[in-house]
């Protein structure tokens, strides 16, 4: 296969300042984790999320699982956690002695199934953590609805999700009364919210495929000053900010470089337009796919936006092949894709007998196609006429 001929299921964008700060990081020689760029992109990032607090991590998983420790979650706890996901997801409360109780998804949205997170509630549930799956939002107008009767915490797991809104069914005015966050908002207009300001805690990833990249890298947005601070220390290997060297609790070193926070800076600053052109991909993958048997498009669920992160489609009868032959026919012709994520109860560390059907059909048969923000107009018209030309 020859490069110009091949199609990679998503690769970083990095055509905006991105070298430029980084050369300025290296100039000065900040090059480790301390530095101006890491309070720059810190802010840039929190302000677009809607947040008031950010703190950078290494990683996703790092910024899960410090949010999870800082919340007080451990051993004896339960988190629920939607079945269908990335692994660490999972892993991370079980980091922290937890446990991950797996929860069906919803086949509408393939998001965690709120009838199934009451259903699911024990004596022992700390937290729900709902993953925004490949863009779009979970349902955390009832999330949070179940959270507050149980009085539980939220942890969003965004790392796929950057940008993505939901309408929140409170207007902006009540929500400032009920958070006492913003000083006087007046208007009655309904309050469109980002995922990551909405749980107790959001969590971001910026891995080189994300919705914006810093090679490896995370944040946790949260309105909580004091969880915020406690992030801050704990990163810190536990140290106390006002006495060097002295550690009050064990901590980690979660720390993000000022050479990863350059990047996110120059992305920070393109994240509309990153979105807006994910999001112009969808709508031509769309319309490209939309008559064909056996294809089911993306979902987004009225009163979301959802971002795309990897455009998916399910496949299923009466289209000709199975989603693995489809799979192997695209990449002989140099399309690169991926399958849904397993789902996690099938997998050694969480394995259970019992069926979860949804999740395990999604599993089998939903295909991540092509989703750079570099793709040109007539790739994506090529690799959807590839996908129609197979189902006759
Ligand atoms: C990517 C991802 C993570 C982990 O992020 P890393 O930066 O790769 O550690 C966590 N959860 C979900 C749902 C992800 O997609």
């Amino acid at each position: 296969m020859s490069k110009k001929n091949f199609i990679p299921i998503a690769e970083p964008s990095l055509t905006g300042k991105e070298t430029k700060y980084v050369l300025d990081c290296l100039e000065s020689t900040w090059i480790s984790s301390k530095g101006e760029y890491i309070n720059l992109f810190e802010k840039e990032f929190t302000r677009f999320t809607g947040c008031k607090y950010g703190v950078s991590t290494s990683n996703g998983t790092t910024a899960l699982h410090l949010a999870i420790t800082a919340l007080g979650i451990g051993s004896g706890d339960e988190v629920i956690v939607p079945n269908l996901t990335f692994i660490a997801s999972a892993n991370t409360v079980a980091y922290t002695g937890a446990k991950p109780v797996l929860v069906d998804v919803d086949e509408s949205t393939w998001n965690i199934d709120p009838v199934r997170i009451e259903q699911a509630i024990t004596k022992r549930t700390k937290a729900i953590m709902p993953v925004h799956l490949y863009g779009h939002p979970a349902d955390m107008n009832r999330i949070m609805g179940i959270a507050r009767k149980h009085k539980l915490l939220v942890i969003e797991d965004a790392a796929e999700a950057h940008g993505a809104e939901i309408k929140m069914n409170i207007t902006m005015k009540q929500y400032n009364n009920v958070t006492m966050r913003g000083s006087t908002v007046k208007t009655d207009k309904p309050l469109w919210c980002k995922v990551g300001s909405i749980g107790n805690v959001g969590c971001f990833s910026f891995y080189g495929n994300k919705i914006i990249t810093t090679g490896e890298g995370g944040m946790v947005t949260t309105n909580d000053r004091e969880l915020a601070v406690k992030m801050r220390i704990l990163r810190d290997h536990g140290q106390n900010p006002r006495r060097r060297y002295y550690h009050d609790v064990i901590g980690f070193n979660y720390r993000m470089t000022n050479i990863q926070a350059a990047i996110g800076l120059a992305q920070a600053e393109r994240i509309r337009y990153l979105i807006n052109k994910k999001r112009q991909n969808a709508g031509i993958y769309n319309h490209e796919l939309s008559h064909v048997k056996g294809i089911g498009l993306p979902p987004e669920a009225i009163g979301t936006k959802n971002v795309f992160w990897l455009y998916s489609i399910l496949v299923d009868k009466p289209y000709r092949l199975t989603r693995d032959e489809l799979m192997d026919k695209l990449a002989k012709k140099g399309v690169e894709t991926r399958p849904f994520f397993h789902t996690l109860h099938t997998m050694p560390p969480y394995f259970q007998k019992k069926q979860l059907a949804v999740s395990e059909y999604l599993a089998g048969h939903g295909l991540n196609l092509p989703s750079g923000v570099g793709l040109t107009v007539d790739q994506i018209k090529r690799i959807a006429g590839l996908v129609r030309q197979y189902s006759k």
